[in-house]
């Protein structure tokens, strides 16, 4: 498209509305228009450089411009670019449904496909409520959720959702649930053995309302939205033994954690955790392609089986789920985890990227540093000994990742968390670009520079 870049930031500014964006502040700011991606990098109008430091909002995986990845969405493109589930099948469909029960946890052999993150958290809470029904519990039609959880933007993922900035406003409209505290030692309300604490929370709350407790939804090992969160070690798999001793189903939300983020193919494995349900969506095409997958147990399935008249049957799908050109590109990233075996590969950059973080720990205004594999938070403030947060009217975090723009890096903050996630592509020394100019970036962005870390 060879507009010329005034008229598009012209139009951008008469008709597009952008995203979680205060659209007032932001048409005074300089337009970033993308238009290219190649491997860990994006390219801008001028066709300079960035390094992709949160794979296009935690999606991309095995870098832009795979020719594996564009070969399968063109093969794909030239038989059928669409056709529906609702009573037909097509391969890409068929043969990803086979592939992600093979390769998921333990017990989840159903794959009901969407389109979101936000759909495929919808998909389980429906399918969890109707289980209960169908099962002759029909008192169980509450969830429970973790404080700061984020599930999505759609109602049903916002009821579930527990980041006040972003749900209040829309309370009137969500069903009521129950909120545990999430285990957020770095802010944890409890005195001491946050990780003991809360989950004694969780389960006098799970003990106290299991008869009406349909299901409990997490994000899990590392909560993402809420500023990269990450559970302690157990606690996940107790969540799973609580759960299951009274009788509730587990939501696991992996669509931020799954498909390597977190250094194993998902989250759930670092604890032999399985789920009764799996969302799955922003890595499951590679980044390519909008797709989502919530995965079910033979059990739950079960359930649903009954004669026609009976109208048990799952009464939810989107007019594109699970679209071909979508299957094929899941498909192809999937070969790639297998063929170039990814996971095994992620061990060295997760433990270089550790170090290269732990050089940060000194700089007065880092507060907080966390991480899961290739997944990381740094949680800015004010004062490092007191934890005080900066004031939000000075956008700290958003100032930090323009810091980053100047200097090659595309990076979005939580708030004054800022955020690191890179593709599992990116390679060393690229992760020290990212370390190095994440490390400056905070100095200019949150003030006082220091001594930056050096490369490992
Ligand atoms: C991003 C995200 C969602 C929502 O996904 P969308 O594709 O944006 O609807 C849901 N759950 C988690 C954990 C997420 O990170």
């Amino acid at each position: 498209m060879l507009y010329p870049y005034e008229t598009l930031v012209d139009w951008d500014r008469q008709h597009l509305w952008h995203p979680f964006t205060q659209m007032q502040g932001f048409r005074e700011e300089e337009l970033l228009i993308i238009t290219r991606g190649e491997g860990a990098y994006l390219f801008d109008h001028l066709g300079r450089r960035y390094l992709d430091g949160v794979s296009s909002l935690w999606t991309n995986v095995h870098g832009h411009g795979r020719p594996e990845l564009n070969q399968a969405i063109s093969r794909q493109l030239e038989q059928m670019a669409h056709s529906t589930l609702l009573g037909l099948a097509h391969p890409p469909a068929i043969v990803l449904a086979r592939r992600l029960a093979e390769m998921a946890l333990p017990g989840l052999t159903k794959v009901f496909y969407s389109d979101s993150g936000s759909t495929a958290v919808e998909v389980a809470l429906k399918m969890a409520f109707q289980y209960w029904q169908l099962r002759g519990a029909p008192q169980k039609q509450r969830f429970l959720k973790l404080s700061g959880a984020y599930h999505g933007d759609t109602l049903g993922a916002v009821s579930v959702g527990g980041i006040a900035l972003f749900h209040d406003i829309f309370h009137p409209l969500l069903f009521e649930t129950l909120e545990a505290p999430a285990p957020y030692c770095y802010r944890c309300p409890e005195e001491q053995d946050c990780r003991e604490q809360c989950l004694e929370r969780l389960e006098e709350m799970v003990a106290a309302h299991h008869q009406e407790l349909a299901a409990v939804i997490l994000e899990p090992v590392m909560q993402g939205a809420a500023g990269m969160i990450p559970q302690p070690s157990g606690y996940l798999a107790r969540v799973r033994e609580i759960t299951r001793r009274h009788d509730v189903l587990l939501i696991a939300d992996e669509v931020a954690t799954g498909f390597g983020r977190t250094g194993t193919m998902f989250a759930c494995e670092s604890e032999g955790v399985s789920p009764d349900l799996l969302c799955l969506a922003k890595g499951i095409t590679g980044g390519y392609l909008p797709l989502a997958a919530t995965l079910a147990t033979e059990d739950i399935y079960r359930v649903f089986l009954g004669e026609f008249q009976d109208f048990k049957a799952f009464f939810h799908g989107h007019t594109y789920t699970g679209n071909p050109l979508a299957a094929a590109a899941a498909l192809a990233s999937l070969e790639i985890f297998e063929k170039e075996a990814v996971i095994e590969s992620l061990a060295p950059k997760i433990d270089k990227l550790s170090r290269l973080l732990a050089e940060m720990q000194t700089h007065p205004h880092v507060g907080d540093i966390r991480q899961r594999g290739l997944m990381v938070g740094l949680e800015l403030v004010q004062n490092r000994d007191t934890r005080e947060p900066f004031p939000a009217a000075r956008r700290t975090g958003h100032r930090v990742i323009l810091e980053a723009r100047k200097r090659g890096v595309i990076l979005r903050p939580l708030g004054d968390v800022l955020v690191l996630m890179p593709p599992l592509c990116i390679s060393g020394e690229e992760l020290d670009t990212l370390a190095e100019v994440a490390y400056e970036s905070i100095c200019q962005g949150a003030g006082e520079a220091q001594k930056g870390p050096q490369s490992v």
